[in-house]
């Protein structure tokens, strides 16, 4: 990566320097409290390296969707109590986007500390990336860290905006320890990955996904397709999906990239089907030439399991997005388990594997093998933007490296 990171900022500057930080501490909230707190876990890291250099942080991040105005379920002072709870470093919240109060408060706290600022989408401006918005938060410090990778390809106030008003102010704008982990894991995929290189991609939408096969495609050795976006490459292949999930709308590119792949295309050659996409229903594996009437196509069958399983032994690298069925639904989860084990597996054999997608990573979550993977993506959408080779505005804003 051409840009700087937190790594490259001299360590004996920090001290009594007021550094502007964006995280993604986009947590669910449940009555008034945080859930799962992994986000907020993520963003430690850069957090207490700059606090344990006597740095001040200012702290910034949205959460949820408030629309540019207060909503109170929408606060981070939830947050706020849980990041104090796991750093030693004193937290301050502020219930305020901008203003008087966040500017004295920023000047109270003590060297070390963290002021964590309201929502910035309680400001409409975040949105809109106002000018104005950014540069009154880069008025209050002397460095912009963006290590909120989830909310690298949106251009908003807090991430692209404020990185080009800190520039403007002469300062730099670097990517955080996070952030500097996702491009180097995610980019590392699309510049000379070791082969064997394997990707899985599944979920519910192949239009969501194009991007993301098309950039693969020609990258990798082979490209296995799960979940419902198999539906519609059955139905390319002039098969019968019954009453399952086809895009009809994109039948036609799922044939160009079935012939464009070749070999290296592989789909499923069995599936687990059931009258109705609820926990209850009976289900039954057929072959995919057998899918009829009303069945609907909820999981990959035990032959593709096994199938895929052995592809995925076989690889140096592998790049895994998008459930192969309605995991959420125990009877119909075996599909995913069984990659995600494979993937895990593959990775204690010395494998790089990579998981991207939010359900994904809840998947790789549920099947308890996260920590084995050599990287989960915090950042669900903005991992696939990036794979398909859009620009990522919070990427693209940050100084570059001198050289
Ligand atoms: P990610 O967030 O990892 O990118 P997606 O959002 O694309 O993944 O897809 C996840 C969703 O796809 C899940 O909610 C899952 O239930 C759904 N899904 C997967 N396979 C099927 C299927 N055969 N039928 C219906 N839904 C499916
Ligand atoms: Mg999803």
């Amino acid at each position: 990566m051409n840009k700087k990171t937190i790594s490259d900022v001299e360590l004996s500057w920090l001290a009594g320097r007021t550094v502007v930080v964006r995280a993604d501490l986009n947590v669910p909230i449940e009555n008034g409290r945080v859930g799962d707190d992994q986000r907020i876990r993520a963003s430690l890291p850069s957090l207490t390296f700059l606090c344990d250099e006597g740095a001040k942080v200012v702290l910034l991040s949205h959460l949820g969707r408030p629309g540019g105005e207060p909503v109170p379920e929408l606060s981070l002072r939830p947050v706020a109590e849980r990041l104090d709870e796991l750093t030693t470093a004193p937290v301050r919240f502020v219930p305020e986007v901008r203003g008087p109060e966040a500017v004295a408060a920023v000047s109270e706290t003590p060297e070390g500390g963290i002021v964590l600022l309201e929502n910035t989408r309680f400001d409409a401006g975040e949105t809109a990336n106002d000018e104005d918005l950014a540069r009154s938060w880069a008025e209050l410090g002397e460095l912009f860290v963006n290590d909120a990778f989830g909310a690298a390809h949106r251009a908003h106030a807090s991430t692209a905006g404020l990185a080009r008003a800190m520039r403007a102010r002469g300062h730099d704008a670097v990517a955080g320890l996070l952030m500097a982990r996702e491009l180097r894991y995610l980019e590392g995929l699309l510049r000379g990955p070791e082969r064997p290189f394997l990707a899985i991609i599944g979920g519910a939408k192949i239009s969501t996904k194009i991007g993301v096969i098309s950039t693969l495609l020609p990258r990798v050795d082979r490209l296995l397709i799960g979940g419902a976006m198999a539906n519609t490459f059955f139905r390319a292949l002039g098969l019968d999906t019954g009453a399952s999930l086809v895009e009809e709308d994109a039948v036609d590119v799922a044939g160009e990239l079935i012939e464009q792949g070749g070999e290296r295309m592989v789909l499923p050659v069995d599936c687990v089907v059931a009258p109705e996409v609820s926990v209850d229903a009976p289900h039954r594996t057929v072959d995919r030439e057998a899918v009829v009437g009303e069945d609907k196509i909820v999981d990959i069958g035990l032959r593709t399991r096994d199938r895929f399983a052995e592809m995925i032994g076989g690889a140096s690298t592998v790049f895994w997005n998008g459930p192969m069925g309605v995991f959420e639904m125990e009877p119909f989860a075996a599909g995913t388990i069984a990659v995600a084990e494979a993937v895990a597996e593959a990775c204690d054999h010395g494998a790089l594997g990579v998981v991207g997608g939010g359900d994904s990573a809840s998947a790789a979550q549920r099947a308890g093998v996260a920590e084995r993977l050599t990287h989960v993506s915090t950042g669900g959408g903005a991992a696939l933007e990036l794979i398909a080779g859009k620009p990522l505005p919070g990427v693209d804003s940050l100084s570059d490296h001198a050289s």
